[in-house]
Formats: C-alpha cells, sequence, structure tokens
C-alpha cells in the first residue's frame, strides 16, 4: 500500500535537510511545501519569533472525506548536535549517517512516515477523518516549541506524537513530570595563600550540597541529575561563585515535588552551614501525563498495530516529549515508537523495515 521507494527517498532528503533547534527554517519550508501539495492548508505560530529562532510550528489541516472526529498527529522538525551536514546512506537494512553527525531519524522518520501516511491516503481516494497535523520547533530544548503553541488552534481530541525510540508497534502512554534547578551558590572570596580561613569556598559549598543529595535513580518512577557546576578562577583566590544546573523527573508529581525539595534543602543547608547563601531558580519544564486502555489514542493506536502484524506494548518513558503538552492542555495523545536506535548520538539508525512499518501504521491509525 504505501511506496517504500518514495518513503525512504522522503525520508533521506528530510534528514539531510539541516535543523538544529531554532534554526528549523529551511525544514519547515519543505514540509510547509509538501503539506500544501498535499491540499492541507498549513499556518505557522509566532514561536519562532517568540524563543528567537527563525521558523515557528506548523499547523495543518485537511477536511474530512467521511464523517468522523479530527486526528492529530505530530512530530519535531529539530534535532540535536551534530545535526548539519548529514549525510544519510542506506547500508545493509539499515539507513545511516556517515559518522560525524547524528542522523536525524528523530524525528525525521516520523515526519517521512507521517507524509507517506498521508500521500496514500490522498493518491488512492481512501476516506478518512479531518486530519490535523502539527510539527513543532525546538522539541530538543525541553519542549520549548509545544510549550508556545496556541492549543486552541488545534481542534482534535485524538493525537499521536511520532517521537520515541523502540519497535514500531509501542504505545507510550505514560511520562514523567521535568523540573530544571539552576542554583548558585556565593561565598567569599580571600587570598587563598595568605587568608584562606577569611574566604568560603562556593566550590566546596557546590561539592558538599551534592555529596549530600540524592541522586540518579531514586525509584522506579523518579530520577534526578546533576548536569553540570561551574565556576572559574585562579588556584590563589578562594572562589566565591559555583553555579550548578541539575534536573529530577517523576512520573509522580508528588514524588517529584519532594525530590526537588530535597536537593534544594540540601544546598541551603550546606549554605548555611559554611556560612555563605545559595539562590535557587526552579523551572517546571513540561507536567507528567497517564492514559488508560480505554483512551482513543491509545485504543486506536493498539488496534491499527495490530492490523500490521507487530506486537502492541504499551510501556512508561522516562524522558518528555510534545504529547506532554498535549495531554496537559485536554488533547489525548500517544506517543509512537519510530523504529529509530541510538538517538542522539553519531550511531543513529533505522531498519528499513521500520520505517516501513511506521508508515503503514499512520495509514492504518487514519483508517481505522
Ligand atoms: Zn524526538
Amino acid at each position: 500500500m504505501t511506496d517504500r521507494q518514495r518513503l525512504h527517498a522522503t525520508f533521506m532528503e528530510l534528514c539531510s535537510i539541516d535543523s538544529e533547534p531554532k534554526n528549523e527554517r529551511p525544514m519547515a519550508d519543505r514540509l510547509t511545501g509538501i503539506l500544501r501539495g498535499l491540499g492541507f492548508s498549513v499556518t505557522e505560530d509566532d514561536t519562532g519569533r517568540k524563543i528567537g529562532g527563525n521558523a515557528g510550528n506548523l499547523i495543518a489541516r485537511l477536511d474530512g472525506t467521511r464523517p468522523g472526529a479530527s486526528l492529530l498527529f505530530s512530530c519535531h522538525m529539530d534535532r540535536v548536535a551534530p545535526g548539519v551536514g548529514v549525510k544519510p546512506r542506506i547500508e545493509g537494512d539499515y539507513i545511516i549517517s556517515d559518522g560525524t553527525t547524528v542522523l536525524g531519524a528523530d524525528d525525521a522518520a516520523g515526519l517521512a512516515a507521517i507524509i507517506e501516511g498521508l500521500t496514500v491516503i490522498r493518491e488512492q481516494n481512501i476516506l478518512h477523518p479531518p486530519l490535523e497535523i502539527v510539527f513543532t520547533v525546538a522539541e530538543e530544548l525541553a519542549l520549548t516549541g509545544s510549550a508556545h503553541l496556541d492549543s486552541s488552534l488545534i481542534t482534535s481530541r485524538c493525537g499521536f506524537v511520532l517521537d520515541a525510540g523502540g519497535p514500531v508497534g509501542e504505545i507510550v502512554v505514560q511520562a514523567p513530570e521535568q523540573a530544571k534547578i539552576n542554583a548558585v551558590f556565593v561565598g567569599r572570596s580571600a587570598h587563598a595563600g595568605f587568608a584562606p580561613e577569611e574566604g568560603i569556598s562556593a566550590i566546596q559549598m557546590a561539592a558538599l550540597a551534592i555529596t549530600r543529595m540524592k541522586l540518579l535513580r531514586i525509584d522506579p518512577e523518579t530520577t534526578a541529575n546533576i548536569g553540570s557546576i561551574q565556576a572559574m578562577g585562579p588556584t590563589n583566590i578562594v572562589c566565591d561563585r559555583c553555579s550548578l544546573q541539575a534536573e529530577a523527573r517523576s512520573l509522580d508529581p508528588q514524588k517529584l515535588q519532594a525530590q526537588v525539595e530535597g536537593m534544594v534543602q540540601t544546598m541551603k543547608s550546606v549554605a548555611a552551614e559554611m556560612g555563605g547563601t545559595v539562590e535557587v531558580e526552579i523551572q517546571r519544564c513540561y507536567p507528567s501525563y497517564q492514559l488508560d486502555g480505554d483512551a482513543e489514542p491509545v485504543r486506536r493506536s493498539a488496534e491499527a498495530a495490530a492490523r500490521i502484524g507487530v506486537p502492541v506494548r504499551f510501556k512508561p518513558t522516562g524522558g518528555g516529549s510534545d504529547a506532554n503538552h498535549y495531554n496537559n492542555r485536554g488533547i489525548p495523545a500517544v506517543v509512537l515508537s519510530c523504529g529509530y536506535e541510538k538517538v542522539h548520538t553519531t550511531g543513529e539508525r533505522i531498519a528499513l523495515e521500520q520505517l516501513d512499518l511506521l508508515a503503514r501504521w499512520v495509514v492504518e491509525i487514519i483508517t481505522g
């Protein structure tokens, strides 16, 4: 039903378009052209201007050829660095990059599968309900693009976000909430040789606080991590400023709250103990969600997966996606596994067979 050659060509073309976060312009232009060619009306919001990028989220709409509730399909247009100058090629059963960049299958596999699915629907005159497509920017920057999306523009109440690793057929029904912590320890500078007792080392404060924190795997639902610490100074001065960036995630909002409070409390008590201070800023990145088996996108994607003959598996994820924002705004949405592997590395790859299955999954979800 789907055209494998065409799908592979679309995928490789999209991978070769430069599209790092906030530089999605060429990708947005290409996708707008493709969607208009398929009969969609396409608008672009002003998220690019708001976040300092050169493109906004694309929102596309196509009337149904049969009655039915509108369906939303969504992917992100950006990819992580190094994602410029990607040279995709087929090697054996896989599509890979040349090893100097990521492949960009995350999320070009989703983009290409949606385009192929829509192309099949249009050229074969297959009856379909109204369709909405959202292609977001800056997903890789903590879901910034979808955070700025005006969800009142979306009428669908059943969404499919093509944006997860794992074999086609796996459906993400649960995702964590994430918070980021930015902290700056402030101590007191002093000559490190003549009068170190007059100084308070911000580096020591940060180090002590980190060693006292509970980090990494907290429980089956909760994680926490220090991403970076920065302090810079000559060795002959007691360093008086040290900043630290951390995150915590949990499927359970209360556990997340407890973990974040624990980390912040530890920083404050260490600062007080050592005679310094700490300024802390907490940023809630995105909310968690959990869908049950009766939810329309869960049921619909599972039935469609069964029809293309792949095993169906419901799973939680430890990461966020645009689906966090959709669900939080009253648009139930699952994340579909796209079959790509080793994402966010230069070894990223996707099996041709998985890409083919993904496009067929899209068609089956639409026609189901
Ligand atoms: Zn992704």
